[in-house]
């Protein structure tokens, strides 16, 4: 059986969805996945961030407030735990690919100072003074 966090077969695999497969399986969650929380119904963004607690209401329920960091909107309600731990997953998986593609720009940006800095030997462009 294909659990919900496991990679599209078509798609490359992220790094972290082993990783959350794993937790989620050992921890015994169900195989249906709950309503995605980091989607902002108000702008459609995937923004959406866990709030201030409000209150306890059962073993595995808290009341809430997700707000989302683009457009602001927010909404106090009751989630169990499993939404959680999904939004949870979905925010470490945004982190993931943040920290990827500010180290894609990092390595991208070193490519293109070592490249201007062999075309500057070339050019007999670098002089002693510049140190
Ligand atoms: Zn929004």
């Amino acid at each position: 059986m294909r659990h919900e966090l496991a990679p599209d077969p078509a798609v490359a695999p992220h790094p972290l969805d082993a990783l959350l497969t794993g937790e989620a399986g050992a921890a015994g969650h169900s195989q249906t996945r709950a309503p995605d929380l980091q989607l902002c119904p108000a702008c459609c963004g995937r923004f959406v961030v866990p709030g201030e607690v409000h209150e306890v209401v059962a073993q595995t329920r808290l009341r809430l407030e997700l707000v989302c960091t683009a457009c602001g909107w927010s909404k106090v309600d009751v989630h169990h735990d499993e939404e959680l731990i999904e939004l949870e997953c979905d925010l470490d998986l945004a982190f993931a690919d943040v920290l990827s593609l500010l180290e894609t720009i990092w390595l991208a940006n070193e490519e293109e100072q070592i490249l201007r800095f062999s075309a500057a030997l070339e050019a007999d462009a670098i002089l002693p003074s510049d140190f």
